[in-house]
């Protein structure tokens, strides 16, 4: 039997690069709290993403919430049900209430569409996420924005190195916040960051992420501890000398996927977007059962009887979770409810073998066979 194949696996740096960088600490003995590696990677961000700030912090998530918070939201947010826990939790533990727009059929980011008959007197922002690394449509967003005085906070948590019209995702909406988690394209260990443009909401987050304090003697702010560490810098560091040439090798990854399933009765994939230059951060697969002739889990299952692990990116929706039981309708969100059923992100990460993609296919393309999955 081949050795498990999941669906993801974190990038590393050579171990000896890792230890390079890191040997340093054991001169200074500085170990977090906004040292020589923080400030640094976070420079390098900035250039990286192409945006005016960042703010790192320990993980995504807490970009997301502490992002909230500093923008002084109240009442409604608008957002998706499509998209990981974090997103959701973080509205909700904001003491804000999340109302679910459906997603777009084809991006599955946010239907803009949808947007503005969701808006009432109590909404103040939208939360949009670039999911699977498919931008949002960002120009009409920003009209309804503008138009009812409401803040953008993307969750570009898999939106890493994407550019649109040559210009950083990042430096979209008023806020972006990214995942720099072991899974993700770009890891820091755990990590994540927030890139914004304000430089009082920027001063505002820095409080929240090092517990309110102003200075020695002052703290006015009740904050958090969400400050990233040197060893997760570190690991930033290295990780980013070597991004550009991970995403080249997704791309032939993906590429490979392609050749075999683009064009298949039943299968539906995302979509090359225009003016994006693209991360292949995931590669779903929507599963149309009467017409592929198998349903997304029956795949799901002949792929790990296999030792291939795919996931199903995302199911359950967010407004499903039993910790909202009762909470959210999800009829209100039909599009998202019908890919969450039918969607499975494919096994991708840079050193993944091509012989491994195209057994994986062979596995996928049997199972609409006549004759089924084995
Ligand atoms: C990973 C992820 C997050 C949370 O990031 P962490 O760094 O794991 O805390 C938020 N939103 C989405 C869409 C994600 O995939």
């Amino acid at each position: 039997m081949e050795d498990k194949i999941l669906v993801t696996k974190s990038s590393m740096p050579e171990l000896p690069e890792y230890i390079e960088e890191i040997s340093e600490l054991w001169d200074t003995h500085w170990l977090t709290n906004m040292g020589c590696k923080h400030q640094k990677l976070q420079q390098q961000l900035e250039t990286y993403l192409d945006v005016d700030n960042v703010e790192l912090l320990t993980n995504g998530h807490m970009a997301l919430e502490l992002s909230m918070q500093a923008s002084n939201l109240s009442g409604e947010v608008i957002t998706t049900p499509f998209t990981f826990a974090s997103t959701t939790h973080a509205i909700v533990r904001n003491g804000l209430t999340p109302v679910f727009c459906d997603i777009d059929p084809v991006t599955f980011t946010i239907d803009a569409s949808k947007i503005e008959e969701l808006i009432t007197d109590r909404t103040t922002a939208i939360v949009p996420v670039h999911v699977y690394g498919n931008i949002c449509n960002i120009e009409e967003i920003e009209r309804i924005a503008i138009k009812y005085g409401l803040k953008v906070i993307y969750d570009a948590a898999h939106a890493f190195g994407v550019t649109y019209k040559t210009k950083g995702i990042g430096s979209y909406g008023d806020i972006s916040c990214f995942s720099f988690h072991a899974t993700k394209v770009f890891n820091s260990i755990e990590g994540g960051a927030v890139c914004f443009k304000d430089s009082d909401f920027g001063k505002k987050l820095y409080k929240l992420k090092n517990f309110g304090i102003k200075n020695e003697e002052v703290v006015d702010g009740i904050g958090a501890n969400a400050k990233m560490n040197e060893f997760c810098a570190a690991m930033g560091l290295c990780n980013l000398r070597h991004v550009d040439e991970e995403i080249k090798k997704r791309k032939l990854i993906v590429e490979r996927y392609r050749q075999h399933l683009d064009n298949v009765e039943g299968i539906q994939l995302s979509p090359v977007q225009k003016d994006v230059k693209t991360n292949y951060a995931y590669f779903p697969v929507v599963f149309d059962e009467k017409n592929f002739g198998a349903s997304r889990n029956e795949v799901y299952e002949a792929l790990a009887i296999n030792n291939i692990f795919a996931r199903k990116y995302f199911y359950p929706l967010t407004n499903t979770f039993e910790c909202f039981h009762g909470k959210f309708n999800v009829y209100e969100t039909p599009i998202a409810l019908h890919i969450s059923k039918r969607v499975l992100t494919l096994p991708l990460y840079s050193n993944l073998q091509l012989e491994d993609v195209d057994r994986i296919c062979n596995i996928v393309l049997k199972c609409g066979e006549k004759g089924g999955c084995v």
